[in-house]
Formats: structure tokens, C-alpha cells, sequence
């Protein structure tokens, strides 16, 4: 192993879930830098708690680094020299790495919707919605875009915590259509419980100030939270990594870029696919293991390729209800599920368990 004195300097983009669990592994035999503009750790998975009003307590960056052997610099990065190994920040300092660590995540993807970025929130957006629900003058409606994990425990969310305002979920595909046939109908059973609306087979094609414009017709909407899809961050491909139609960074078996081998990728930000397994999807469960990985790999605490197979899919439906549905290790449905106490408490215990794995 190598002492820290010996170590490399390993700077690490995003304190994301991949990048503060790879920069807290690689510290402790490495001189990290950790480069991200938040104070408090942001923790995306629990966005839709926000959005309802009721945001959950996040650990600082400080506090999930400390004594790990990381130095955090509050900045972003806006440039990266990969030749000359640098890294540019946003308050003008410069950076030079032996190793980098590109773990910048995603973010809401608009698809050119006119209206949309201008009138819909996005899930960075999560505090607004929730500020907005409060303070209304009178209960209104809220029309959700995207039939997906994250449009769905939007929609059940608001709707639970906000029971006066008229909640509808608009997908262009079905609601939940990738789940089993149990797993997607107790979604729709909670949905309409909760009074949710579900409009399916309806793509958007305009947002403004009162609602939507779909293939289906027109759907009325106050708030408009759009949760339809994200995508890479462009600095990977601005600086030359070479990325996939999507964005995403193309990465080997030890998620080394393709094409610049002194560069990790992980998280949302690289396309990673594992023999047997298949590519990842964008989500916390693929990003943890990744940042584990690296970080352990920079450690020199492991040297075989990376390996990852998927354990179960789970959503919140508001805090009374969730659904854990059981999949295959290459994330293909099996007919099973839990539900009620069970699935939302099995939930519940993961997003727990997040935190503390970060280090
Ligand atoms: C509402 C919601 C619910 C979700 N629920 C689930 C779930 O239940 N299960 C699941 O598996 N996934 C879920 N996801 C998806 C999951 O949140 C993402 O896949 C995950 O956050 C990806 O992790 P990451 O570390 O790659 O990136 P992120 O978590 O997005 O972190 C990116 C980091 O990069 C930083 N950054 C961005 N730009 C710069 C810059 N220029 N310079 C420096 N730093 C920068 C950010 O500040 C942040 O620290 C959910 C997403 C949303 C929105």
C-alpha cells in the first residue's frame, strides 16, 4: 500500500453519492481534493420529501468527510485541461491532479419542450415547490411530467402531505410501466387513493403558466413539477472524454474513461456496462457501488475490475406507503413485491443506510 506522503494527489468532482463515497475511501492513503459548491450534502433521493414540504435532515459535506483525509473546496468546476491535468474552478483557482475523480451527476433534462425550463420546476428545484404549496393563497393543482421512479413519488408525495390541492401525473408511456404487473398495479392502487390523477400515453409538447399542451390534449396545472428525465452535466464532453448519444462518459471495466485513462467516471456521469449485468441505469444504487469501487481501487485496496449486480427496486408512495419490487441481479422484474408497512418501512431502512455508507 502506499503511504499518504507517497500518495497521489486525487481530485475528486461532486459530492454527490458517487463522489463523497469515492473520496472518502481514497483519502486515507491519498492527498484528496473534493470540489463541489454545497455546504450540506444534497441527497437527491429524498428531493421529492422536499417538494412536499417536509425536507429531511442532511449531514454536511464536513461532517461526512471529516477525518477521511479529504480537503473540500467549495467551487465548481468550469473547465478541464485534461492534457495538462487541471482542473479550473469557478473562483479562478487551478488545480493540478495525478488522478481524477469526474462525478458530477445529472440534471433535469428539458428535451427543447418550449415553456418548460421557464414554467416547470425541476427536481433542483424541490425547496420552491414545497415554499410554493405552503404559502398558496388557496389549494390549486399540481401536474407532475414523468411516468418514472421520480415523477411517481413526486406525484404521491404532494399528494399525500397536500390533500386539498388536485395532484395529476402525466407520462408519455405508462405510469410505472417497466414494473410487474402486481408491482405497476399497487402504484396506480395507491395513486388513487391518494385522488392522484393518471393520465398516460400523453407526451408534453409545451409548458406555460397555467399548465400543459399533450399529444392528449391539454392538462391544467398551477405548479408544474417536471420529472420526466436528467442528463449528464456537458463538461465531460466539452473537455474531450469520450461520451456516449446521451452525454454520458464511456468508461472500462475499472471505470477509467476510454479515452483518458487518468480519469474515473462515476455516478449519473458515465456509462458503465457490466458483463452479465448489462449498462447501468442513472440511479443511487449504481452510483454508491461505483464511488466504493474507485475509491477503494485509488486506496490500492482492490485491483479487480469493477462488478455489480442489482438487488431490488423501491419506491416511497408518501410516508405511508412504498413498494419494493424484486428483480433479477440485471435488473429484469420478478413477479414479487412487498407493499403497505412492509415496502414503505423496507425503504425507508435503505435511504437510511445511504448516509452512513457514504463513509
Ligand atoms: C427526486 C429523486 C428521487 C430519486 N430517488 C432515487 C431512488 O430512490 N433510488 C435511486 O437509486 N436513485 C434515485 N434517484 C436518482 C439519484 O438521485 C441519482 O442517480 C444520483 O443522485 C446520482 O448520484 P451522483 O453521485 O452521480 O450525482 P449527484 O448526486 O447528482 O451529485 C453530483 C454532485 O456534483 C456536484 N456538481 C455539479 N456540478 C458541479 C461542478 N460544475 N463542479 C463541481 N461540482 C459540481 C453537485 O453539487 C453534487 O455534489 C432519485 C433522483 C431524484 C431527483
Amino acid at each position: 500500500m502506499t503511504s499518504k506522503a507517497n500518495g497521489k494527489h486525487i481530485v475528486v468532482l461532486g459530492a454527490g453519492y458517487a463522489g463523497l463515497t469515492a473520496a472518502t475511501r481514497a483519502g486515507k492513503h491519498n492527498r484528496v481534493t473534493l470540489v463541489a459548491p454545497e455546504t450540506r450534502f444534497r441527497h437527491r433521493i429524498r428531493q421529492h420529501e422536499t417538494a412536499a414540504g417536509h425536507p429531511a435532515r442532511r449531514p454536511t459535506v464536513a461532517e461526512v468527510v471529516r477525518g477521511r483525509g479529504v480537503r473540500h473546496v467549495r467551487a465548481r468546476a468550469t473547465e478541464l485541461d485534461l492534457a495538462g491535468r487541471k482542473v479550473l474552478l469557478d473562483t479562478g483557482e487551478t488545480l493540478a491532479y495525478d488522478t481524477l475523480v469526474y462525478a458530477l451527476g445529472s440534471r433535469t433534462a428539458w428535451h427543447g419542450v418550449p415553456g418548460a425550463a421557464e414554467h416547470a420546476y425541476g427536481a433542483e428545484r424541490a425547496a420552491e415547490v414545497g415554499e410554493r404549496l405552503r404559502t398558496a393563497d388557496r389549494p390549486g393543482t399540481v401536474a407532475v411530467v414523468g411516468g418514472g421512479a421520480t415523477g411517481i413519488e413526486m406525484a404521491t408525495e404532494i399528494a399525500e402531505a397536500h390533500p386539498a390541492w388536485k395532484v395529476r401525473i402525466v407520462a408519455a408511456g405508462r405510469v410505472g410501466g417497466w414494473f410487474s404487473a402486481r408491482g405497476r398495479a399497487h402504484v396506480l392502487a395507491v395513486m388513487a387513493g391518494l385522488g392522484v390523477e393518471v393520465h398516460e400515453q400523453a407526451t408534453v409538447t409545451a409548458v406555460d403558466q397555467d399548465g400543459l399542451d399533450t399529444t392528449a390534449g391539454r392538462i391544467p396545472g398551477d405548479v408544474v413539477v417536471w420529472a420526466a428525465s436528467m442528463e449528464p452535466l456537458p463538461l465531460a464532453a466539452e473537455a474531450g472524454l469520450t461520451v456516449n448519444a446521451a452525454g454520458r462518459a464511456v468508461v472500462d471495466r475499472y471505470l477509467r474513461s476510454v479515452s483518458h485513462p487518468d480519469v474515473h467516471v462515476i455516478g449519473d456521469a458515465a456509462e458503465v456496462t457490466v458483463p452479465g449485468t448489462g449498462t447501468l441505469r442513472m440511479a443511487c444504487a449504481t452510483a454508491l457501488p461505483m464511488g466504493r469501487y474507485v475509491g477503494r481501487l485509488l486506496a490500492g485496496r482492490t485491483g479487480k475490475p469493477f462488478a455489480f449486480r442489482y438487488a431490488v427496486q423501491c419506491l416511497s408512495l408518501g410516508r405511508r406507503e412504498g413498494l419494493v419490487q424484486l428483480i433479477h441481479g440485471d435488473d429484469s422484474m420478478r413477479p414479487g413485491v412487498l407493499t403497505g408497512r412492509t415496502g414503505r418501512l423496507t425503504k425507508a431502512l435503505i435511504v437510511n443506510a445511504v448516509v452512513r455508507s457514504l463513509r
